[in-house]
């Protein structure tokens, strides 16, 4: 679209999702009224309609329709307790039909139809129990208004009103039914689809967890590093991955059982998601290995991540509660070039973790791809998590 023309339809409109809805719903009003300002004018004019009670139906009309359009382009009605405005604009509509339908004269059976597409109309904005109010108040007011006019104009032959009353009473509450109808349905159709978002979100949540430890899972964790790779390529941001395993862990099940075992997994995790910040990324990458993400992070400062996570699993092993198990991991750490298969950073990361272990266990070893510093080198060679 034009952008003046945008411009336009956001100052009318408004930007905001909802508001703009609302108004879009306001302005189908503004177009009614339009039409029947113009015929309204135009009756006037040819004498069809007496120019004093017109002119006073065509204020009302235009001082109504302004009112609501500023209400809910303000969002005045949400404080209001009523945002759409859908009920009282029906009403007032209603009300401006059965007013032009008193000063209408020989066209007055034409002007009874427009009641019909308030109703049409409120089908789709209000909620049922505001149908049922709407269709109770038309056919209440118009039994009045033709009860009233009946009586105190003699030139009108009441047993004609009596056939109009009786025709739009009996068509009314089955356009009615119909809104109501539409309007449950419409009510039920929202809330299955809040039903239905929550059930994918539960879905999605359990699609991508481990369930023992609540970490994410190797499938979604494989998912998070692709990404992260992609963003570096745009980006140029560093990051770095270290698989961790669990040191003789077969042992711990051994001697304790797989229940206790199963506990310092859970354990692990816990320790790990306290030391690490809140963009780091540990996933179950199986059995007891696990895979870390630190984005934007550069080689040098890695390691410190693994010996947080270190002195964390230590305290918590002492905390009241906990197994009490001494048990330690191993890591292979290493950075991710841009642009490089993740299979043979992930297999720079295995070696690296191998040589942990091959070296005594309870150590990180780092493989970077990227060259250090002396100074960087120096640091990571003080970095011991005993
Ligand atoms: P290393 O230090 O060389 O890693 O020795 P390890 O004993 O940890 O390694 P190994 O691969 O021999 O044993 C891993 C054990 O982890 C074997 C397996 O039964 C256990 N394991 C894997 N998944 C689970 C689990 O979900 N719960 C429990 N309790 N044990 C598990
Ligand atoms: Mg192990
Ligand atoms: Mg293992």
């Amino acid at each position: 679209m034009h952008p003046a023309l945008t411009r336009i339809g956001d100052l009318v409109l408004g930007t905001e999702r909802k508001v703009r809805l609302r108004v879009t719903l306001a302005m189908i009003a503004f177009y009614g009224y339009s039409v029947s300002s113009m015929l309204l004018l135009f009756a006037i004019d040819i004498g069809l309609v007496a120019r004093q009670p017109g002119l006073w139906l065509l204020t009302y009309m235009w001082v109504g329709m302004t009112t609501f359009y500023v209400l809910v382009r303000t969002d005045w009605s949400s404080r209001l307790g009523n945002p759409g405005m859908d009920l009282p604009q029906c009403l007032y509509a209603t009300a401006a039909i059965l007013w032009a339908y008193m000063i209408a004269g020989e066209v007055r059976s034409s002007v009874l139809m427009l009641v019909a597409l308030v109703l049409v109309f409120g089908m789709f904005s209000l909620k049922a129990r505001e149908v049922v109010i709407l269709g109770i108040f038309t056919v209440a007011s118009l039994g009045v208004i033709m009860a009233g006019m009946a009586m105190h104009d003699p030139k009108l032959d009441a047993r004609l009103e009596f056939i109009r009353f009786v025709l739009a009473a009996g068509t009314l509450p089955a356009v009615s039914g119909v809104a109501y109808y539409v309007s449950q349905m419409r009510a039920r159709l929202i809330e299955q689809k809040g039903e239905l978002a929550h059930a994918f979100a539960l879905l999605q949540e359990v699609a991508s967890r481990d369930d023992l430890t609540r970490l994410v899972n190797r499938r979604h964790m494989q998912q998070r590093i692709e990404e992260e790779a992609l963003m570096q390529l745009r980006s140029g941001e560093p990051f770095c991955l270290a698989l961790i395993d669990l040191d003789h862990f077969k042992r711990v099940n051994d001697l304790h059982g797989h229940a206790v075992g199963d506990q310092v997994l859970k354990e692990f995790a816990g320790a790990a998601l306290q030391a690490l910040r809140q963009t780091d990324v540990l996933a179950r990458w199986g059995g007891e290995e696990f895979l870390l993400l630190l984005p934007n992070e550069h080689p040098d400062s890695a390691q410190a991540a693994l010996m947080r996570i270190a002195k964390c699993l230590r305290t918590h092993q002492h905390s009241p509660g906990a197994s009490g198990l001494p048990v330690t991991f191993s890591a292979g750490l290493t950075d991710h070039p841009s642009g490089e298969p993740l299979r043979e950073t992930l297999e720079r990361a295995d070696q690296a973790l191998y040589a942990a272990k091959a070296q005594g266990r309870n150590r990180t070893i780092a493989h970077f791809a990227t060259a250090l510093t002396p100074a960087q080198a120096n640091t990571l060679a003080d970095a011991r998590q005993v």
